[in-house]
C-alpha cells in the first residue's frame, strides 16, 4: 500500500487523506476489535486499542510510530509489501538454478565419463590393451601404452 503520505506534515492534506485511507485499510482488511483498532500512534505504539476517531487523533497528533513500515497490525502482510525485494530474490534463485543445473549436468558427464559407462567402456579399452601386451615381445612397451593412455 502506498504510505508517501505518511511522510508529509501532519496537518497537510496528503497526511490526513492517507490517514483516512489507513483507517479505512485497518478497518476492513485488519481485524478490528469490535469498533476498536491498535493504536499505531508514537505513544500506544501498537499496545492500545482505541476507536477510530481516538486512533485518528493520535496520528494526528504524534504520527505514526517510528519503524511502522509495514502495517502488521493492521491487515497488512509482509510479502504484499516487500514484493520486489522477493522479486530480486527470486531472480538471484533462477541464477543459482542455472549455475546449479549446469554444474549438475557437468557432474553428469564427468560421472558417466568415470562413472556407469566409463568403467565398462574404461575397461573394454584396458582389456583391449592387455590383449594387445599378451602379443607385444617388449613388457616395456605395456607400460608405456598404459602410461600414456592413463595420462
Ligand atoms: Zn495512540
Amino acid at each position: 500500500m502506498e504510505k508517501e503520505w505518511a511522510k508529509f506534515p501532519r496537518f497537510s492534506r496528503e497526511y490526513i487523506d492517507g490517514l483516512e485511507s489507513f483507517l479505512d485499510f485497518a478497518y476492513t482488511r485488519g481485524r478490528p476489535q469490535g469498533r476498536e483498532i491498535l493504536c499505531p500512534c508514537a505513544d500506544c505504539r501498537n499496545c492500545v486499542w482505541a476507536r477510530r476517531h481516538v486512533v485518528y487523533d493520535h496520528l494526528i497528533a504524534t504520527g505514526f510510530l517510528k519503524g511502522y513500515k509495514v502495517w502488521i497490525h493492521h491487515g497488512e502482510e509482509i510479502s504484499s509489501t516487500t514484493k520486489s525485494d522477493d522479486d530480486m530474490i527470486d531472480n538471484e534463485d533462477s541464477q543459482d538454478d542455472i549455475y546449479g543445473l549446469l554444474y549438475n549436468t557437468h557432474r553428469n558427464v564427468v560421472e558417466a565419463k568415470g562413472g556407469k559407462e566409463g568403467p565398462n567402456d574404461e575397461a573394454r579399452k584396458f582389456y583391449h590393451l592387455i590383449n594387445d601386451a599378451n602379443q607385444e615381445l617388449y613388457p616395456g612397451t605395456i607400460l608405456h601404452s598404459l602410461i600414456s593412455y592413463n595420462y
